[in-house]
């Protein structure tokens, strides 16, 4: 291993056992990461990212095994670590400690019987062997730095009782407790609204900065790739098929698969006639995929068809209102304006896009008209 490098992951294939025979998950990945850099992996599902992850914490299912390769680790004390053939009782001292990983889904990590600050102090308790009261104020400067309102009244709250973009808030202060050296993030904002999902990026590479952490970041979206990696690692069907610096292979993917993907994002100052898919790339009788662009002029005359009729659906004005009681003795009555005066209409054939985040009366509106 290089001086400063942190993981070194040379030739490592990963196998399930199944009814239908041997699957072959992850085939002949070579990875390597230096102390506080960044790699994305990017692939469809399926294509094996999520195992590799596991592979590295030591929590691969039952019926998976490596099958060949080595992943090496530089730990804190600058000991280098096998965690291919670790044993269970170092691999938990190396979690949350060293190796830290945060979910697609925050409700599949954080336990819905403990408060989200009882769950945050206990990782330090463990690792760390400190107080309830230091690791309470710790956990509390750690809500502070992952920017959750209220910390106080957080550390009590249940897990449902947050929002999508608390919880996974608070799984990242978990992720960070201890200062681990790697942080593993396997689609941390998917799950999430365009917004929110912008604001956890900025706050995991603030704090991938400030920790100098390596980040090892999981995705299916090359966009969200670009804005928090260095390098990038493509996989596809358990193979890597492209590796290397951001900017080059944005710039001239080498892959018909990695081409694929960069083509597949719908541009956004052309209309093209169809979509294309990573299909259209990997297909054997590709041959120079070409998809012809809709004019303004075209766009122009379907309108004009498109709106010379009577509208199919015509909304005006449209209010939704909830109205809720609270309390046995002394009831409050609460009243939300989900939907607070709407107007728009729909003609045949034509497409309306409804866009809007999480809360902000998009479903209350749509099944008005179910
Ligand atoms: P990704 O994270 O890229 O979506 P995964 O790493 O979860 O993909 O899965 C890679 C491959 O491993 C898939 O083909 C999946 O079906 C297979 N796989 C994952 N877990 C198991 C398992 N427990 N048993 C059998 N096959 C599995
Ligand atoms: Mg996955």
């Amino acid at each position: 291993m290089l001086d400063g490098q942190l993981l070194h992951i040379d030739r490592l294939n990963i196998s399930f056992s199944t009814e239908n025979g041997m699957v072959h998950a992850v085939q002949d990945l070579q990875l390597q990461l230096m102390k506080g850099e960044s790699i994305g992996i990017v692939g469809e599902s399926g294509s094996g990212k999520s195992i590799t992850s596991l592979a590295i914490m030591g929590l691969l299912p039952s019926n998976g095994k490596i099958t060949e390769g080595s992943i090496l680790y530089r730990n804190k004390q600058q000991q280098i670590q096998q965690l291919a053939s670790l044993k269970e009782q170092q691999f938990q001292h190396l979690r949350g400690n060293e190796i830290s990983m945060i979910f697609q889904e925050p409700m599949t990590s954080l336990n819905p019987v403990h408060t989200c600050g009882m769950q945050v102090a206990e990782v330090m308790m463990w690792h760390e062997k400190i107080s309830f009261d230091a690791a309470r104020k710790r956990t509390l400067q750690l809500f502070d730095q992952v920017m959750l309102p209220r910390v106080e009244e957080i550390f009590k709250s249940y897990p449902h009782q947050l929002s999508g973009g608390q919880k996974q808030r608070v799984m990242i202060a978990m992720a960070i407790a201890c200062k681990p050296q790697l942080l593993i993030a396997d689609e941390p904002t998917t799950a999430l609204d365009v917004t929110v999902q912008k604001t956890i990026l900025e706050l995991l590479k603030s704090l991938q900065k400030e920790y100098q952490m390596g980040m090892i970041f999981i995705t299916h979206d090359l966009g969200v790739v670009a804005q928090v990696a260095q390098k990038i690692l493509v996989m596809y069907k358990g193979k890597t098929v492209e590796q290397g610096n951001v900017k080059d292979i944005f710039n001239a993917p080498q892959h018909p698969y990695t081409q694929g993907l960069i083509a597949c994002k719908p541009p956004m100052h052309e209309r093209p006639s169809r979509l294309l898919t990573v299909a259209d790339f990997t297909s054997d009788q590709q041959a120079k995929v070409q998809v012809e662009n809709i004019s303004h002029q075209q766009r122009a005359q379907a309108h004009q068809q498109l709106y010379a009729g009577k509208p199919l659906l015509s909304v005006q004005d449209l209010s939704t209102v909830f109205v809720s009681k609270k309390g046995l003795i002394k009831p409050v009555t609460t009243t939300v304006h989900a939907v607070d005066h709407v107007s728009f209409d729909v003609f045949k054939g034509e497409t309306l896009g409804l866009v809007g985040e999480s809360g902000c009366g998009k479903s209350t509106l749509g099944v008005r008209f179910l």
